[in-house]
């Protein structure tokens, strides 16, 4: 029956369907970490949505939430309501307590990518500059602008006319490092490159409007940035009067231990970026979060249709309250050490080249032993063989080759178990 709807797909809908190609399923329903195709088979979702179902699929307490929404109120444009209300005072609640009182909140629309384009604009307009800074390797969205920031070249490079004054810097990919330096040697140069540029405008870099970080660059394949390079960039961005956009719509409501990846730095941000699991249950909302000071745009400039919507404003408070009573940040943790444990010995495989992760954000980036090139195609066997024995992951990185697990943030230890069972049989089986 999965194959049926497949075959439907693929003659009505675009070519550029990603998920279904690579896991040939259709899903009939879901529960917890547990979802279901349309031939009854059952798979341990560590996709989750993408990283967007936090608490698993259809948590009972928010389908109570959006369903009790559901009647009062759906859509509310940018009206004040209680939903909302609650919602911000839930999210500003969850900044570190210094930030609470000096960050606003702007909503964005639905998707990440909207709130990326927002914080640009925002800060475009508060310096009055036109240039943004991004990462090699990053990702920030599909649409124009948030595409341009993005390193991960493959989605941009048909596209003609880009948008202009993008510059991109080495990020701190230590097993691959973008200026072939040594970690333990290189004095965090990579962050160097960067400082120069933007200090003597080497290269045609304009005072930028903005730079924009991941702290663990998702899509580009679960790298953790390096402490010392995230706090080189506060720093010279704090020096120069450059706000620093960090975003954290992968890396946000929890995913890394901490409510957001930033507060592991010790770095605090000017701009914040957060969108998928922001209500915990898929129903889309964007927003950014800033200082106070950069709150200069007149009233109608960033607006959208979509940047009230009461069920995600719902479920996202009671998201907030669901991770605050069940201490899920601390599942995360405990967790996430579970799957470093079971992960370990990975390495040993000559095709694995390093198992990394923050929090429950994992990778195992698979390389050619012998001259190091990314190992596409492995990685594509795994994510079937794993499918074939019951887990659903994804993949990243350069090539494709960073082998990827999401996890809900309130998966227990007992399915950690099983899923990394899963994954190492699967990359014994393809990895020979
Ligand atoms: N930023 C980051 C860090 C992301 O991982 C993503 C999505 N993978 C986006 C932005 C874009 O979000 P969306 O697809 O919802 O526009």
């Amino acid at each position: 029956r999965s194959a049926a709807l497949l075959a439907r797909q693929e003659r009505r809908e675009s070519n550029a369907r990603t998920y279904p190609r690579r896991l040939p399923i259709a899903i009939a329903d879901a529960s917890g970490s547990f979802l279901r195709d349309l031939d009854g088979n059952t798979f341990i979702d560590f996709l989750t949505g993408a990283g967007v179902l936090s608490l698993g699929h259809n948590h009972p307490e928010l389908v109570r939430a959006v369903t009790a929404q559901l009647t009062r109120l759906t859509h509310g444009l940018d009206f004040p309501t209680p939903a909302k209300d609650e919602f911000t005072g839930a999210q500003l609640s969850m900044l570190p307590p210094g930030m609470r009182d000096r960050m606003k909140l702007h909503f964005c629309g639905p998707t990440g990518g909207d709130a990326v384009d927002a914080a640009i604009k925002l800060c475009k307009i508060a310096t009055g500059r036109g240039d943004v800074v991004a990462f090699q390797g990053g990702f920030h969205g599909s649409g124009h602008a948030a595409m341009a920031l993005s390193g991960l070249v493959s989605q941009k490079r048909p596209v003609r006319n880009g948008v202009p004054g993008v510059h991109f810097f080495p990020y701190s990919y230590c097993t691959r490092c973008p200026i072939a330096l040594a970690p333990d040697t290189c004095d965090v140069n990579c962050a160097g490159h960067l400082e120069q540029s933007l200090r003597d405008g080497n290269g045609g870099v304009a005072p930028p409007a903005a730079v924009i970080l991941e702290m663990v660059q998702g899509e580009g394949g679960v790298i953790p940035a390096r402490r010392e390079f995230v706090q080189r960039v506060r720093a010279l961005t704090r020096e120069l009067g450059v706000p620093l956009i960090v975003d954290e719509v992968q890396t946000g409501c929890g995913r890394t231990g901490t409510w957001f990846a930033f507060e592991q730095y010790g770095i605090e941000p000017d701009v914040i970026v957060a969108s998928k699991a922001l209500s915990g249950i898929g129903v889309p909302v964007a927003i950014i979060m800033y200082d106070e000071r950069l709150d200069v745009w007149a009233p109608g400039a960033h607006i959208g249709t979509f940047r009230g919507n009461q069920l995600a404003f719902a479920a996202g408070t009671e998201a907030v309250r669901i991770v605050r009573r069940d201490d899920v940040l601390g599942n995360v943790r405990r967790r996430g050490e579970q799957i470093a444990d079971r992960l370990a010995k990975l390495p040993n495989n000559p095709w694995v080249r390093e198992v990394r992760g923050l929090g429950l954000m994992w990778g195992v980036e698979l390389a050619d032993p012998n001259d190091g090139s990314p190992a596409t195609a492995l990685a594509h066997e795994v994510q079937s063989a794993a499918l074939r024995r019951g887990l659903i992951i994804e993949l990243g990185g350069r090539g494709d080759c960073v082998v990827r697990i999401l996890p809900p943030l309130n998966v227990t230890a007992e399915v950690v178990d099983a899923a990394c069972s899963i994954l190492v049989d699967a990359i014994d089986e393809c990895c020979l």
